[in-house]
């Protein structure tokens, strides 16, 4: 089976919020930092990498505080963005898709109901999912529909040998994580579907939700598939930057 390295690489952070953003209806009264992170899935092939990060049109319009290019930070890992192939989308919220045009020769691949929802279904036009769209990057996805650059998946599916997209929902529609074969196992690039580490191990959500009952059982099914609790990694956690390997500025080693 292909064993594969799983980088982290930090685009923008840290914020600051009470920490109830990050864990639901707790940690009212305490602050919490999160950062923003994409993921190179890296082997004897071709090289994955997981989420889009922001453009920067984006990040300058919305002034995201220590906001790298990916395409910059990937560079550090002798990645060339626009020779990438293999994008995997997480879910369609503009933190993790808004970069899709950084990567002008990938293939994207996203879950289909997801992206029913964000592109087709009119009540992604009201004000709570506004508030985490971006609507230029789902206009350039628009753009690939019908073309070999969009590549629509129906649940859990095996894209690489060893790498396989789970469906994931709860924070959105249809989230996908990513299962990827490590040396150390079975890790899974969650994504949004803990925000931090302590949302798997407190069996309890971020704020942002869409299904709560499909969320829990998110949660049990990606712990059954990873090797090991520690190896299923959140969207959003400082720790991914300050606990593991420093590979170069901003990026670290998973597993
Ligand atoms: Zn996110």
């Amino acid at each position: 089976m292909a064993v594969y390295q799983i980088y982290a690489i930090k685009y923008a952070g840290p914020f600051t919020s009470s920490g109830a953003f990050l864990m639901w209806h707790k940690d009212w009264e305490i602050t919490a930092k999160r950062n923003y992170y994409i993921w190179c899935i890296k082997g004897a092939g071709d090289t994955v990498i997981v989420d889009a990060g922001v453009s920067p049109m984006l990040a300058k319009k919305r002034n995201l505080a220590g906001y790298v290019n990916p395409a910059e930070l990937l560079s550090r890992l002798d990645v060339k963005a626009d020779e990438i192939r293999h994008v995997v989308l997480t879910h369609i919220h503009w933190d993790h898709t808004s970069g899709v045009g950084i990567f002008a020769n990938a293939r994207f691949y996203v879950q289909n109901e997801e992206y029913r929802f964000w592109l087709k279904d009119p009540i992604a036009n009201r004000p709570p999912f506004q508030y985490v769209s971006d609507s230029v990057s789902q206009a350039y996805l628009a753009s690939l529909e019908g073309t070999n650059r969009l590549v629509m998946l129906n649940g859990d599916q095996k894209i690489f040998p060893g790498i396989e997209c789970l469906l994931a929902p709860g924070h959105t529609p249809a989230l996908q994580a990513v299962a990827v074969n490590t040396e150390k196992g079975t890790a899974i690039l969650g994504s949004d579907c803990a925000h931090i580490f302590r949302n798997y191990r407190e069996d309890w959500p971020s704020s942002l939700i869409v299904d709560l009952v499909a969320w829990m059982k998110s949660y049990d099914k990606l712990r059954a598939k990873a090797s090991d609790l520690d190896l299923i990694f959140p969207g959003h956690d400082p720790l991914m930057t300050e606990n593991y390997p420093f590979v170069a500025q901003g990026i670290t080693k998973l597993a």
